[in-house]
């Protein structure tokens, strides 16, 4: 019997995709290249995982395209870049008219367009998808943000539909987000979201550390009470179980102390952040959260840097000023939301992408790495204004913002004076206080780049539009 899905790739993405499909009582062909001297990974997969289950491996290419079910769905599990083009070339010729490829990987959304044209000119559908959840999320319900060939998707959907996770009000975790490259795009954006609000977490461990004199079960102890009502994520989850676990090598203390201090990143925070720089938003917070990654790689140099450099930190009192720093993390939060969904408006006028807000915020409620109780809000926001063009100013944001922002710039204050490095809680208070400021100092701007480069200005008490100059050298008394 002919399967319903094909996945090429059996890593840890691939796997664990297959299993799910598996257990939704989809029939499943699996296939993995096998480079020579290598491991046969769907060797290892077939008599490993997938044992016991009704998956059927394949070590042909031309086998695993053939067992597949016609209109075939084929689900590319591997590394981004050239890896996705390489694994097009080689199944397009053993593809029919209808076929739908379909890439679950971190593709860039510019590939992603560029693929899905040539595809669809041969009449192969093209779908790019967004797969957030990591390991355990392709396991037992990802959240899933595709894209592409529109007529794929009736057929896909049920597949979808069937492996990914359910949201709190029971739905899937699942939208059609637009044409092309959009369904990579939204992923993207969520990895950005994800890199803010990683950090901001990570800021408020320092707080607590250096500011408070916290110790890891104190901070456990916080981080896993403040895991509920609109903090609720998944992230303050994971960071709560984080300060608990022990170092295997020494029991008397936790991991967590043992890790060295430098970020990685794959890119997909950069590409957000580059998108944004491109497509003209300001995400500040976002940006800043790839470049306090980058500065933390910098181990040595801070090394060097701490010898000759000292900043008494200025204690805290711990019982106001954790209330004082939750509703910190509340307001960062807000901002990184904000960010995401401006660069996603943007996109949506830049490629005419029909992105659905609402339904982004609904398939990021469950499954995903960025999940939080701030996302219901956040739909209901977007279904009573889908126009709306800053999260902020939806009347439920405004008023959690309007609670939070004085004790927020309290915790900035604080960090700052204590020489404790805030980027992203201090870059999101900014955005803030710059999208709230009716005036801003960007009149002086103007004035400079008129003066040194003639580049003209608009006046206040003339219509927007009409440019003037000013020989600044001459009219100087
Ligand atoms: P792994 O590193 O576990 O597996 C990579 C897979 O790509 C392997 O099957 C590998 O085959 C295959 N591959 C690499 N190069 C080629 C090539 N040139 N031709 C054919 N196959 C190739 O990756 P993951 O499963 O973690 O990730 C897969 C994709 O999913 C990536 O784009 C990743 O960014 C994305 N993703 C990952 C998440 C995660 O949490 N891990 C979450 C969401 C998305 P071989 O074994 O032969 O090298």
């Amino acid at each position: 019997k002919k399967s319903d899905i094909g996945i090429y790739g059996l890593g840890v993405m691939g796997q664990n995709l297959a299993l799910n499909f598996n257990d939704n009582e989809f029939r499943v062909s699996a296939f993995n290249r096998k480079l020579p001297g290598e491991d046969n990974l769907v060797k290892e997969f077939m008599n490993g995982p997938a044992s016991k289950t009704a998956i059927q491996g394949f070590e042909e290419v031309e086998d695993f395209v053939q067992s597949i079910k016609p209109p075939r769905k084929i689900l590319i599990m591997v590394k981004a870049g050239a890896p996705v083009d390489s694994v097009i070339d080689q199944l397009r010729p053993l593809l029919d008219e209808g076929d739908i490829l379909i890439d679950g990987g971190n593709s860039h959304h510019a590939d992603t367009n560029r693929r899905s044209d040539m595809l669809e000119n041969q009449n192969i559908y093209y779908v790019g998808t967004g797969v957030s959840g990591g390991e355990e999320g392709a396991r037992n319900g990802p959240s899933l943000m595709p894209g592409g060939s529109e007529k794929a998707w009736p057929e896909i959907k049920p597949l979808f539909e069937s492996i990914a996770a359910t949201s709190p009000d029971g739905d899937a975790c699942c939208s059609w987000m637009g044409s092309a490259g959009a369904g990579h795009f939204v992923k993207m954006v969520h990895n950005g979201i994800e890199y803010a609000i990683m950090q901001m977490i990570a800021e408020c461990y320092e707080i607590m550390r250096l500011g408070m004199q916290m110790d890891n079960a104190d901070i456990a102890q916080t981080f896993s009470s403040w895991n509920s009502d609109l903090l609720s994520s998944y992230l303050l989850e994971i960071t709560a179980d984080i300060f608990r676990v022990k170092d295997p090598e020494d029991d008397r203390t936790y991991i967590i102390d043992h890790i060295l201090d430098k970020a990685g990143q794959k890119g997909t925070g950069r590409w957000t952040a580059l998108t944004a720089l491109e497509l003209g938003v300001p995400l500040p917070m976002i940006t800043e959260a790839v470049f306090a990654r980058t500065m933390s790689s910098f181990k040595d140099l801070r090394i060097k840097a701490s010898e000759e450099f000292e900043v008494n930190t200025i204690p805290l009192l711990k019982k106001e000023s954790l209330d004082q720093l939750r509703e910190a993390l509340l307001g960062g939060q807000l901002i990184a939301f904000s960010e995401g969904f401006w660069l996603l408006r943007a996109a949506k006028q830049e490629y005419g992408w029909e992105i659905p807000f609402a339904e982004v915020a609904d398939t990021w409620s469950g499954g995903c790495i960025i999940r939080s109780a701030l996302l219901k809000p956040i739909a209901a926001s977007f279904r009573e204004k889908p126009e709306l063009q800053h999260l902020l100013l939806a009347p439920l944001l405004k008023e959690m913002t309007n609670s939070v922002h004085e004790n927020w710039r309290l915790i900035a204050a604080h960090a700052v004076e204590s020489g404790l490095a805030v980027p992203v809680t201090a870059a999101a208070l900014a955005h803030f206080d710059s999208l709230r400021s009716e005036r801003l100092p960007a009149n002086l701007i103007q004035a400079q780049r008129d003066y040194f480069g003639a580049h003209q200005y608009e006046r206040t008490d003339q219509p927007r539009g009409k440019f003037f100059h000013t020989k600044w050298k001459e009219r100087l008394q």
